[in-house]
């Protein structure tokens, strides 16, 4: 693969599964073991189009045609100035 990270010019990567966080006014999806490719050098992480393409649309289906998730998470939410 001839690829060069966008931010620190390195031309390793190794692949790697992640948590994805999608946000959508302040609706929150969170998908774990996302395919990547990580800049061994800096950490930028590469995802493919295809694969964000996929979560955007279980985020569509989860908040618009009403599927349920495999789980639900509670987060808590805080304003800064008063933590
Ligand atoms: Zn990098």
């Amino acid at each position: 693969m001839k690829k060069i990270c966008n931010f620190c010019g390195n031309k390793n990567f190794r692949e790697r599964y992640v948590q994805y966080i999608y946000k959508h006014d302040d609706q929150f999806l969170v998908v774990n073991n996302v395919p990547c490719e990580e800049c061994e050098y800096c950490g930028e992480q590469y995802f493919k189009a295809d694969v964000l393409k996929k979560i955007e649309k279980d985020f569509g289906d989860i908040y618009l045609s009403g599927k349920r998730a495999k789980k639900e998470i509670k987060v808590p939410v805080e304003e800064f100035v008063e933590i």
